[in-house]
């Protein structure tokens, strides 16, 4: 959801990028219980546009760069489609299975925003945690080894903990309901101000916070449609104007 991705995966232009992005789903709340699924866990994004054909082979070799010698630990390729709805985005792909955790997502972008990625681009999302527990032989996220002063757990177990409370049981319903609106509300307005990044910095606000109703089990089968719909639209409508405004400015 990083315009990094998101708006730069459309339109001509080559765009080949890296960075960590701390991903937060409230709906992976699990009170810092679970081994290997937390609310807030950082990915290392990858997009490489246009495509060079070599991208499984450049990611294997990054594995090995980060000392995962992958003819002895347990690899494997799995055919595995991305879609997200909300953003009118798909594409075909593979998740990557190390030692039996899914660890990475290859995905090559054919639409986003409902609009169609031409050249594709590739996006290959690596789970930094799960590889960190692969690497550092670990079973547990709170295990891994931040640095030589402290684990994970010490930093962030916390975090999860009062994070999961707040997702799954504080957070004020109607408060986040006024919330989505006004943020639907400013994208719209940003979308009519001709600014696709701030209308789209509004949609992920409004998807968080969709996303914390959600969890809160706060989000009927008529209402889900509706905040799908409004989201879907300001997705599409945000990419349509990104792609024209960097065509004006040429
Ligand atoms: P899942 O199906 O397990 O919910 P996903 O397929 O939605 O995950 P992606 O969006 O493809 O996950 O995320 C890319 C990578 O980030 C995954 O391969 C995984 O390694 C990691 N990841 C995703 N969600 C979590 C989480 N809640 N905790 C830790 N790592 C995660």
């Amino acid at each position: 959801m990083n315009p990094a991705t998101f708006l730069r995966a459309l339109g001509p232009e080559p765009w080949s990028v890296c960075y960590p992005e701390p991903s937060i789903r409230p709906d992976d709340s699990r009170y810092g219980d679970n081994p290997n699924r937390v609310q807030r866990h950082t990915q290392f994004q990858v997009i490489l546009k246009p495509d060079q054909g070599n991208a499984q082979e450049l990611y294997l070799g990054s594995l090995e760069a980060l000392g995962i010698d992958t003819r002895a630990h347990d690899l494997r390729f799995v055919e595995d489609n991305w879609e997200s709805p909300v953003l009118g985005a798909w594409g075909l792909g593979w998740e990557v299975w190390l030692d039996g955790m899914e660890a990475t997502q290859f995905t090559y972008f054919q639409q986003c925003g409902s609009l169609k990625v031409a050249p594709v681009a590739v996006e290959i999302t690596y789970g930094l945690e799960r590889i960190l527990m692969s690497l550092q032989g670990v079973d547990h996220f709170k295990d891994i080894r931040y640095n030589d002063a402290m684990t994970y757990g010490e930093m962030l177990l916390q975090n999860e903990y009062e994070m999961s409370m707040f997702n799954l049981k504080e957070a004020d319903v109607p408060a986040h309901q006024t919330r989505f609106e006004l943020a639907d509300k400013e994208a719209n307005r940003m979308l009519e101000a001709r600014l696709p990044l701030p209308a789209f910095d509004q949609l992920l606000k409004a998807s968080h916070t969709f996303n914390i109703l959600d969890a809160r089990g706060a989000v009927g089968v008529t209402e889900r449609a509706k905040l799908f719909a409004s989201m879907r639209k300001l997705a599409r409508e945000s990419a349509q104007l990104w792609v024209e405004r960097r065509e004006e400015l040429g």
